[in-house]
């Protein structure tokens, strides 16, 4: 039976793969331009880092994480029919996000020492959820995400979408395609009230709501703001709004984020029923959407998480970060006819006319690759022919041929093939002489 690859799961190759590198190459020339530092964190954590975050009552936690038990521990979990003996080290989950992982990683290695400089990281990593895989919805996806850690100042929530904005910009995708939707979720001083009043809301009008809504109520109430079903949705707009209940800190926060983004000249809209699905955001949260196909779902999003650091067991300390996700990206930059693949790199072909020769063109490729350019010879013995049909397939800007003529002359003629103009060169100035040529 051919093996088959995990469902919701993509390969990355050819001209996908190619994208994915851009994608990072325009992250970390942007983030090091603001400061930010790459880091890699495990994709594997244990799980209680991603319940004390993101919330135990949360539809990431609660379905989408996927669990993760060593082999020998395997059949005793299945044994038992549950992961209950298991001591918190051994319960492990591979990661849905890339905040709790980061915030862990800087509470763990004391990176932001009280009082200390703010810590501004970057990442660019697989994610997994358990989700109903679907277009722009995958098991296994990619993000490039960002973290600031030490700054409460809304300038940091200002700056974090300009970032946003302008990654988008260097991407290709053009601010008139996005939307920017913003909100405040407000903190531990005025939550805790909406949170009930969206309780309240909700069982008031528990007769007209589906099931999981009414489950919400108890649990995660203002999730019922993102339910499936439109009805619910129709029925939630009538619900109270976070920004009629911000404390005045809040609201002075919230406030002087928007003077920021007006004075940047950033369009956004406020949307009050914005809650984000995780529980670590205070303040400031904010979604981009691609424009063109609203099929495709939120291209990024993220927001403030000032109590998440004490959640993960460090000193209180604020917290804003935001990621974008790359398939969403790609499927938006398609949308908008902008390739991002770009063009298949070209190289240069070593071809020798007698298999005699192979010696004297491992030599050549040896001395070409040593001065780093990208070269391709023949390893099968094939005809001159069909080895100038390998260098068109490998798109081959010139081809090193080398004859026994020219060997015995300690020469290599080189082809320029698209104008098929041929050179003779120094076999000791090979590399110097095709770099000249590919200019
Ligand atoms: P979130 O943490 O859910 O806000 O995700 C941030 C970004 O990651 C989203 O805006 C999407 O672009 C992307 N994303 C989230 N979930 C998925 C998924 N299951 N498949 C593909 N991309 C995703």
């Amino acid at each position: 039976m051919q093996a088959q690859k995990a469902q919701g799961t993509e390969d990355l190759f050819g001209g996908y793969m190619r994208a994915w590198q851009h994608m990072q190459e325009v992250a970390s020339t942007l983030f090091d331009a603001y400061g930010f530092d790459m880091i890699e964190t495990p994709a594997m954590e244990q799980v209680d880092t991603f319940v004390h975050g993101i919330g135990e009552s949360t539809d990431v936690v609660r379905k989408e994480m996927f669990r993760a038990v060593s082999g020998a521990l395997y059949e005793q979990v299945m044994g038992a029919g549950s992961e209950s003996g298991l001591k918190p080290r051994q319960r492990l989950a591979l990661r849905p996000e890339g905040t709790a992982g980061v915030v862990r990683a800087a509470v763990e290695n004391n990176l932001v020492p009280q009082g200390g400089a703010p810590v501004k990281v970057w990442y660019a990593e697989a994610m997994f959820r358990g989700e109903r895989p679907q277009k722009g919805r995958l098991r296994q996806f990619h993000q490039v995400g960002m973290e600031w850690l030490g700054a409460a100042d809304p300038a940091a929530d200002a700056e974090s979408i300009i970032v946003l904005m302008e990654f988008y910009r260097r991407l290709g995708l053009d601010a008139s395609k996005l939307r920017l939707k913003i909100n405040s979720m407000g903190d531990a001083t005025c939550r805790p009230a909406y949170r009930d009043s969206v309780r309240s809301f909700i069982l008031d009008h528990a007769d007209e709501m589906c099931d999981d809504c009414i489950e919400r109520a108890e649990i995660n109430p203002l999730r019922a703001f993102d339910c499936k079903n439109d009805h619910c949705r129709e029925v939630m707009a009538a619900a109270p709004k976070v920004t009629d209940c911000l404390c005045d800190d809040c609201a002075a926060h919230y406030a002087q984020v928007k003077a920021y983004l007006d004075e940047a000249g950033i369009s956004y809209e406020e949307d009050p029923t914005l809650v984000r699905g995780l529980d670590y955001y205070t303040r400031t949260v904010f979604e981009v959407e691609y424009a063109g196909d609203a099929n495709i779902g939120a291209i990024g999003g993220g927001g403030r998480y000032d109590g998440l650091m004490e959640l993960e067991g460090g000193k209180p300390t604020p917290g804003i970060g935001f990621a974008v996700g790359f398939e969403r990206i790609a499927l938006a930059l398609s949308d908008a006819g902008v390739d991002m693949a770009g063009e298949e790199p070209g190289c240069v072909y070593v071809a020798n006319t007698d298999p005699d020769l192979r010696g004297a063109a491992f030599t050549a490729t040896l001395a070409l690759r040593g001065a780093g350019i990208r070269t391709e010879a023949d390893y099968q013995g094939r005809s001159l022919k069909s080895q100038f049909k390998q260098a068109d397939k490998h798109h081959a800007r010139l081809c090193v041929i080398l004859g026994p003529d020219e060997v015995a002359a300690g020469a290599a003629t080189v082809r320029d093939m698209s104008t098929h103009e041929q050179v003779s060169v120094p076999m000791g100035e090979l590399a110097e002489g095709v770099t000249r040529m590919l200019g």
